[in-house]
């Protein structure tokens, strides 16, 4: 079974709690105002990777003592939500101690509902199951969508119209740094931006 994705970071510091792994998925229909990431909208971009291959990617960071965490971007992560589960239960049965966390331009309420886009195959009848078999796998979510005109400066949340839900009790609010910008540069020289950009 195969998962999209537009990019990955190996170690972030501004993407949730701690030392984490970041994940963009590809493929988002959602338009938002603003939207900061296009070039993850369309869904042939990106590259159809092996969940087998992108747990193992994880659990060789946790073991080699870089990340305590991942988190999982988009592009919007739960229009691959069948995946997207696939990835998670086998995360939790190799590496169950990480934090994982997701953002998804979804509110709960849509996601509890079902009422949001799965591109792979699920009924829509099956999406409120599918949206609480994925939340009992993760730590932390931020919810909604995002809009420029509406800015927030709390951390991990960009737009006031989001939400930053702690789904267990792992984590509290004082473990979420204030916004700020990371520039990774890797041993080819390339550089990767992440982070939240202050809007006004
Ligand atoms: S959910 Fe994320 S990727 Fe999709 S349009 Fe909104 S900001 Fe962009």
């Amino acid at each position: 079974m195969t998962i999209r994705i537009h990019s990955r970071l190996e170690q972030s510091r501004v993407n949730g709690p701690g030392s984490r792994a970041v994940i963009w998925l590809q493929g988002c229909s959602l338009n938002c105002s603003g939207c900061w990431n296009p070039l993850s909208h369309s869904v042939d971009g990106g590259k159809a990777v092996e969940i087998d291959s992108v747990v193992q990617w994880v659990v060789d960071l946790v073991v080699n003592g870089r990340i305590h965490g991942l988190t999982i971007s988009g592009g919007e992560p739960l229009e691959q939500a069948g995946a997207l589960l696939a990835l998670l239960q086998a995360l939790r049965l190799r590496v169950p101690e990480i934090s994982i966390g997701v953002f998804s331009g979804y509110t709960e309420y849509e996601l509890a509902r079902g009422a949001f886009l799965s591109r792979d195959g699920h009924l829509p009848s099956h999406l409120a199951d599918l949206w609480r078999a994925i939340r009992q796998h993760l730590d932390f979510a931020v919810l909604g969508r995002f809009n420029i005109h509406r800015p927030s400066h709390q951390p991990l949340v960009t737009s006031q119209n989001q939400a930053l839900l702690l789904l267990n009790d792992r984590h509290s609010f004082s473990d979420f740094s204030p916004q700020s910008v990371e520039f990774t540069i890797d041993s080819q020289g390339t550089t990767q931006i992440t982070g939240f950009p202050i809007l006004q």
